[in-house]
């Protein structure tokens, strides 16, 4: 392939970033990448690889690496929790969309280690941008150092893939329009496998006690069980020991006795920037929306964005002068009309809901139309 001479500048090693980073090397343009820590982000986040997301991970070359490391989901689970198991919802029904009828779980930083393996040089750590401006030859950045000093670099392009605070988008001027929701997420992890407690569990499961409900997510070495915390209960409140207890007991059999390897607490929010482009400067992932994580959206829209972010660029490289332009219409439209409604359905509970699931998973038709949609298969 032949070596562009166009360079794009990218702020943000998280996972999209670095996606986006491989894709464009991929294509021959050259990348710099831009990360303000002193190393890759090793918390751990998001979870949960969807079926498009898989096949692009493949035509970069990782699948294979990441189906390695990971663990493969094959159905959705939903339990109620006096009736038992109410619908099942298997992957394979997606046999005849994609190649990947399945989820694969696994830690988000496990995919921003292989891509950055691949980046060399490309990645520069301690590289904090602080400033970026729009020039006639494409973008300046301001980059600020570990010690403080500031250095300019110049691409023709820059993705800002900065996260949810997203530094560039504020320096941009550009809005994030949305709210926090009521609800935060607690997770409860445990080394413990649920499937010996619920015999049949599948690896995602929703479990539902009238209007609450938790969702068990099995991962390739624990399990994590995520509540809702309501807006009345303080976090300290969530987590002492005692009502901590009393949650697992309410949704799962001799709960209060499973083992705790650890917890968290974080809030959600619902946001979307105004506009993901200004002049040679695109927004993706976390920087462009964010969403509640219940079905485990937001980071493949993200890293959707990614792919979509390069091919833009490569055909603007290539002479198309409205390619930015579809990119940042055509994945804004995606957040808004498919990615916020969708993810915000399915933190839904109650009656109707619950019909709505069980009628779903009786019909063989409705059925596909679940899993294709809770596959993201329809918003690449
Ligand atoms: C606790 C938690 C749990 C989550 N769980 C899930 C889940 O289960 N499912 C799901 O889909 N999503 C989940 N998410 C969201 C998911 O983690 C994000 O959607 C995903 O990380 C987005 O990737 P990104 O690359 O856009 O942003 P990030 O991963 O946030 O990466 C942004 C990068 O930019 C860097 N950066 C920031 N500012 C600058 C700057 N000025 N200059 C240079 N670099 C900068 C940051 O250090 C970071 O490395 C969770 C998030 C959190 C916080």
């Amino acid at each position: 392939m032949s070596q562009s001479t166009e360079t794009v500048l990218i702020a943000g090693a998280g996972p999209v970033g670095l996606a986006a980073a491989a894709s464009l090397m991929q294509r021959g343009i050259p990348v710099r990448v831009l990360e303000r820590r002193a190393s890759l982000n090793a918390a751990s986040r998001a979870s949960t690889f969807h079926s498009p997301t898989l096949e692009f991970l493949d035509r970069l070359g990782i699948a294979a690496d990441l189906a390695d490391r990971g663990h493969r989901v094959e159905a959705i689970h939903y339990y109620d929790r006096a009736e038992g198991l109410f619908a099942a919802f298997p992957l394979r029904l997606l046999v005849q969309d994609t190649p990947f009828p399945y989820r694969l779980h696994l830690e988000q930083s496990e995919l921003a280690a292989i891509l950055a393996g691949r980046l060399g040089d490309a990645l520069a750590l301690d590289s904090e941008v602080v400033g970026v401006e729009n020039t006639q030859s494409g973008v300046a950045a301001a980059i600020r150092a570990a010690d403080g000093t500031i250095r300019h670099e110049h691409g023709n392009f820059l993705i800002a893939a900065d996260g949810a605070r997203g530094p560039v988008r504020v320096a941009l001027g550009i809005a994030f329009e949305g709210a926090d929701y009521d609800d935060r997420v607690l997770r409860v992890m445990t080394a413990e496998d649920l499937a010996a407690r619920i015999p049949g569990l599948a690896s995602i499961a929703y479990i539902f006690d009238g209007a609450a409900s938790c969702s068990l997510l099995r991962m390739p070495d624990l399990w994590r069980i995520i509540f809702r915390v309501p807006s009345d209960e303080t976090d300290a409140e969530a987590l002492e020991p005692a009502r901590l207890r009393a949650r697992l007991a309410r949704f799962l059999p001799e709960g209060a006795a499973i083992r705790i390897a650890s917890t968290d607490i974080y809030r959600v929010s619902r946001r979307v920037a105004a506009t993901y482009r200004q002049g040679n400067v695109l927004l993706a992932g976390d920087a462009a929306h964010v969403t509640n994580t219940r079905g485990g959206m937001n980071m493949n829209a993200g890293l959707h964005d990614a792919e979509a972010a390069a091919t833009a660029i490569a055909a603007a490289c290539g002479g198309d002068a409205a390619a930015l332009g579809r990119y940042a219409a055509t994945r804004r439209r995606v957040a808004v009309e498919k990615l916020l409604p969708r993810t915000d359905r399915v933190v839904a509970a109650g009656p109707a809901f619950l019909a709505t699931i069980r009628e779903t998973a009786a019909d063989p038709a409705q059925a596909r139309a679940f899993v294709l949609a809770s596959s993201m298969l329809d918003m690449v």
